[in-house]
């Protein structure tokens, strides 16, 4: 499985046409908030019960996306966050998430 088509609606929603003619629409502040990159995982892990998930209009604003190899996606952030590598599979599974 792999993308034919990747591009952002709107300015807030990634979507992807899949090689199998399906569809994923994920909204940009998902694919952010669930960044897979090791920064941001040791943060959520460590998140305080007390956290509030504000996020600026940088962090869910999207400069660049390039292919990594033939199984992912690197998201380029518009507030210089580059790290989070997404590969295909993941990018399918955050499609169900909030
Ligand atoms: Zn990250």
């Amino acid at each position: 499985m792999f993308p034919v088509k990747i591009d952002v609606q709107e300015k807030k929603t990634l979507h992807i046409i899949w090689d199998d003619k399906t569809e994923s629409l994920i909204p940009l502040a998902v694919l952010r908030r669930n960044c897979p990159c090791a920064y941001c995982v040791t943060e959520r892990l460590n998140r305080l019960p007390s956290y509030i998930p504000l996020m600026s209009t940088a962090q869910r604003t999207l400069r660049d996306i390039k292919p990594v190899g033939t199984y992912a996606i690197q998201l380029y952030w518009q507030d210089d966050h580059d790290d989070g590598i997404y590969n295909y599979e993941f990018l399918k599974e955050l499609e169900k998430k909030e």
